[in-house]
């Protein structure tokens, strides 16, 4: 079976697309690590995937810093996930009440802890199926658990990273399933799980929402919005080579 021209232009082009946000996300890669040489997971117990959850259920519409301050007491009155599955929520809220939507929070809390219970002995388990089929868990949640807990390769496309790797041109999309597989396409696979943790440390400290300080930016020379800013082409020109720690 012979492939039609039009069909080869489209790959050639697929290609070239992808070639070109690898090449970008390697620079930018570059510019984050040596600006930020030291990231991390912002909320307390991620090597604890259980208290990680719950932190990231709290975390909605949250600060890590308000959840880190709440989940000490928290984790005093119920320390196991067996404790929080045989309270009520109503037992929950009071401690969770400053993190905001704590009858929700409460709600999906006791519902989680009742579901590991139930069918992974109170484990939290390691597959991304098994973590989507737990209660308020979605796949933000789940990446954020296999990476930082588990230490397995997973984007978590919270709001800074969708943002900003729009913003960067590394994706066109403002979907985050599609923005975490454009991630994973351009990304060196060892960068996946502190990429998310670059992005959010940037969006908080220079490329905020309301005014990204790109003459301030690290990336200003390789993301497409601060190369726009400055005057430059967005493209990035052929001799600007990776570069490899
Ligand atoms: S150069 Fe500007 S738009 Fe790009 S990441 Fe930096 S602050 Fe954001």
């Amino acid at each position: 079976m012979t492939t039609k021209p039009q069909d080869q232009d489209r790959s050639k082009a697929a290609d070239q697309t992808n070639a070109g946000r690898r090449r970008r996300a390697a620079l930018l890669l570059a510019d984050l690590r040596a600006y930020y040489p030291q990231v991390d997971c912002t909320l307390d117990f991620r090597e604890d995937p259980w208290r990680l959850l719950v932190g990231a259920i709290l975390a909605a519409q949250c600060t890590d810093a308000r959840v880190n301050q709440v989940t000490p007491e928290l984790f005093k009155r119920f320390p196991e996930p067996a404790d929080f599955a045989a309270a009520l929520p109503q037992d929950i809220e009071p401690y969770i009440r400053s993190c905001g939507l704590y009858h929700n929070k409460a709600r999906n809390i006791q519902a989680a802890a009742a579901w590991l219970q139930q069918q992974h002995r109170g484990r939290v388990p390691d597959s991304m199926e098994a973590l989507l089929a737990i209660p308020g868990v979605g796949r933000k949640i789940a990446c954020l658990i296999l990476g930082d807990s588990y230490g397995r390769p997973a984007v978590v496309v919270d709001t800074h990273c969708a943002r900003i790797s729009q913003l960067m041109g590394l994706t066109d999309s403002s979907r985050p399933p599609v923005i975490e597989r454009d991630l994973m396409n351009s990304l060196p696979q060892e960068a996946w799980i502190d990429w998310g943790h670059l992005l959010v440390t940037l969006g908080r400290d220079i490329c905020v929402a309301r005014r990204p300080d790109c003459p301030r930016c690290p990336c200003r020379s390789h993301c497409q919005t601060g190369r726009s800013h400055l005057g430059l082409p967005e493209a990035l020109p052929d001799f600007l080579e990776e570069t490899h720690e």
